[in-house]
């Protein structure tokens, strides 16, 4: 709070435009809530949803508080911050219109299928499981590990391709680790890779030579999703696919 002299020779308190702030703070609280979601992910709606109200509220709140500054000097102050919550308003906006389906289209649609395929490969290891509870306690032997998945439900059909990979209906985007293949689920150590994502094909079986990381190249530079014995669906890049317990 500081004073200033009017003409009269009175001291009239001045103080900054709450109106101004207001602007301000509108205009940063979706930057606020994107910064946010690095540490906890925001559902793009309520982005779309803050940027497209409280943007162009902060305009109107922030030309309001520039003609009321205008016509009350020198009592009330905050003309730059009503100009910085104007700017950074419009510039919220413009980036909205031009970037958000880019956004769209390079993270949340492949955040969306990288779950996608976990969801899968969480599938398959069910019917792993229930596979091996049907031929006591084995895996499939390898050579026809998928048919014989799809015998037992045919509904798998569906899940066999991962949806970011080139795959085609009737391929599997996932192989068999060689070495568990025909041996018992239960006496694998629970960190073991059952299943890892490879090149679309039917039926493979193998080891890490069989891995691809280009299913998942566009958000984290290239990672290979696997299923471990437990059920966990851990992923890493081509560099660190080694530090998998591929042999029981
Ligand atoms: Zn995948």
């Amino acid at each position: 709070m500081n004073n200033e002299n009017n003409v009269l020779g009175q001291k009239h308190a001045s103080r900054v435009s709450r109106l101004a702030i207001a602007s301000c703070c509108l205009a940063l609280l979706p930057w606020m809530l994107f910064f946010c979601g690095y540490l906890c992910p925001v559902p793009l709606t309520v982005g779309r949803l803050l940027i497209s109200v409280s943007s162009p509220l902060s305009v109107i709140i922030g030309i309001s508080a520039l003609v009321l500054i205008k016509y009350r000097r020198p009592r009330l102050r905050g003309k730059m911050l009503a100009i910085a919550g104007i700017a950074i308003s419009i510039a919220s906006i413009a980036f909205y219109l031009v970037a958000v389906w880019n956004l769209n289209r390079l993270i949340y649609r492949p955040m969306d299928e990288v779950n996608a395929c976990r969801s899968n490969m969480s599938e398959l290891h069910a019917s792993l499981e229930s596979y091996a509870a049907n031929h006591n306690g084995l895996l499939p032997a390898g050579p026809n590990w998928c048919d014989e998945l799809l015998q037992e439900n045919d509904e798998l059909a569906a899940i066999f391709v991962c949806p970011y990979s080139d795959g085609k209906s009737g391929q599997s985007s996932y192989a068999l680790n060689k070495h568990v293949a025909g041996q018992k689920l239960s006496d694998l150590p629970r960190d073991t890779v059952l299943l890892f994502e490879t090149a679309a094909g039917w039926n493979q079986v193998g080891g890490a030579e069989l891995v691809t990381t280009d299913n998942h190249s566009l958000i984290t530079g290239g990672h290979c999703n696997v299923i471990l014995a437990r059920g966990g669906t851990p992923n890493l890049p081509s560099n660190r696919i080694h530090e998998f317990r591929w042999k029981p």
